[in-house]
């Protein structure tokens, strides 16, 4: 669970942050081409944490040539081989966890408890399990089929993978995307996003330590121009980009005309549904964690609240009530709930959002609390009153806020929840196992959960519908975007 308490309280004196990071290419750390840096601040105190190289065209292109050079020997290995440096690079991660999960918290702004409970458990299981897949690929679907003895099916890697992930789950998006292209015997050149950029360098760190053979792992921090060149670069032959439908839909036009392989992870708008009949306690704490996990920064958040007309009064009362208990404040302080806001660009985008909800007449509720003077904050916010004609009920905040809507008929509210250009998320309270499976057949969304919120698992894949973008990670399916057959 992403809310078990432990109760050593985390240092950050735990972990080592140098002054100065390089790229992470051909297996050393070095500078940009062009000598240029850029600072990443925490963003719970605006303190500056170090100083990255910034990656740009001619690094990029570096980065491709030792990825390609590496992928020769690399996707030549036997699966067993590949295996082992997963397994590796997996229990590296969960030895060096707490450093890991300070580094990303400090970074991020997100809650030590939510890093340390759920991000780091979740990076080492994704290697585990993708490790284990490494020697199997021929058995399961992906091989040889010999039923007459004359012919056969051969997966195989597709080449050099550039990745490009954004800032909320940092290392996990890492993890979602390194782990099936390693396994499956690609390369990589990941540029990790422009605010986050420190787990990803302490990654390639544990790369070397593990061993893994040079330019197998490139990592080129640095900003969009970057992801862009990647994207780009004629020698990439896959590519695997999460973030905003924005930036996924001109990088499929990019690559469109290309050869190269795409699968893209974009914004969501999910429909949590409750029934008059769920068990509300339960229902809340779903609610909650749905849309103020990570502090709403969640493309499967449950950032539409549907519910039976019948409860709205008792479920919201609960709701408010609920709410007013979460802990607001210092990232590192293991009793906290609600962190900061990623950046001061996506504070802005989140307070202007809220601001068109309330000038256009939806109801606003937020919890009341001192924010700190320093960084990035938003109280945990409730829109009521919300109707299909509200921006708050269309666009993607990308923070805690939730818009409430009412439904009176199983099929209003499947109408509803579909009734949006983004089909990722969805989850359903009611104690009917008949009616989870009836309404989660008829949305339209990647992920439904029922009588549960944002639960995720290694062997679960993971992908939307519609704008949400295409292709899944995670899971057997994950290791299909890496191969050709
Ligand atoms: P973003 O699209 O601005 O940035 C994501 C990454 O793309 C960053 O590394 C950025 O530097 C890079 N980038 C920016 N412009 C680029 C370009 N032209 N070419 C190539 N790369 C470029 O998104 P963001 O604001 O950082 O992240 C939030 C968005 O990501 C939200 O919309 C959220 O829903 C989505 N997201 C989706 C998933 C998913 O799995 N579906 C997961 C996490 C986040």
């Amino acid at each position: 669970s992403a809310f078990v308490y432990a109760p050593a309280p985390e240092s950050r004196a735990v972990v080592d942050i140098a002054p100065s990071y390089g790229l992470f290419i051909d297996g050393e750390f070095t500078e940009a081409a062009d000598g240029r840096v850029f600072k990443t601040v925490s963003p719970a105190t605006e303190e500056v944490l170090s100083e990255v190289a910034q990656a740009g065209e001619a690094d990029v292109d570096r980065a491709v040539k030792a990825a390609r050079k590496a992928f020769a020997t690399w996707s030549a290995l036997p699966g067993a081989e590949r295996a082992k440096y997963l397994f590796r690079i997996a229990r590296i991660i969960q030895e060096r966890s707490r450093e890991l999960a300070v580094l990303e918290t400090l970074d991020n702004g997100k809650p030590i408890r939510e890093t340390r409970d759920a991000d780091l458990p979740l990076v080492a299981a994704h290697f585990f399990y993708y490790a284990g897949w490494a020697d199997k690929l021929e058995h399961a679907g992906f091989g040889r089929r010999t039923t007459n003895g004359h012919s056969g099916v051969n997966p195989k890697p597709l080449g050099v993978a550039g990745q490009v992930i954004p800032w909320n789950f940092p290392l996990l998006m890492l993890a979602w995307k390194i782990a099936p292209a390693l396994a499956t015997g690609n390369t990589v050149v990941l540029k990790p996003a422009e605010t986050t950029p420190l787990s990803a360098l302490f990654f390639a760190d544990v790369c070397r330590q593990a061993g893994l053979p040079r330019g197998v792992v490139n990592i080129l921090p640095g900003y969009g121009d970057a992801g862009a060149a990647l994207v780009a670069h004629p020698d990439v032959n896959k590519v695997a980009f999460t973030g905003s439908t924005a930036v996924g839909k001109q990088i499929a036009r990019t690559v469109a005309g290309t050869r190269k392989k795409l699968t893209l992870e974009l914004g969501g708008k999910g429909a949590n549904i409750v029934f008059d009949d769920a068990p509300i306690d339960q229902a809340v704490e779903g609610i909650v964690n749905g849309i103020f996990f990570n502090q709403g920064q969640v493309c499967c958040a449950g950032s539409r609240l549907l519910v039976q007309e019948s409860i709205h009064d008792e479920l919201l009362d609960s709701l408010k009530r609920r709410l007013s208990t979460l802990r607001l404040g210092d990232p590192m302080d293991k009793n906290t709930d609600i962190g900061a806001i990623n950046s001061a660009e996506q504070l802005a985008r989140i307070t202007s959002l809220v601001e068109q909800g309330e000038a256009e007449g939806a109801e606003r509720w937020s919890v009341a609390c001192d924010l700190p003077e320093n960084g990035y904050w938003f109280a945990p916010t409730l829109f009521t009153g919300v109707t299909q004609a509200h921006t708050v009920a269309r666009d993607e905040i990308f923070g805690p806020v939730l818009s409430v809507l009412t439904f009176r008929t199983p099929d209003e509210a499947v109408a509803k929840a579909n009734n949006t250009p983004y089909g990722l998320s969805a989850g359903i309270w009611t104690e009917k196992g008949s009616r989870i499976l009836a309404v989660a057949n008829k949305l339209r969304a990647g992920v439904v959960w029922s009588n549960t919120f944002n639960k995720f698992d290694p062997t679960s894949p993971f992908g939307g519908y519609k704008e949400s973008g295409f292709g899944r990670e995670g899971g057997r399916h994950g290791l299909e975007a890496y191969l050709d057959v």
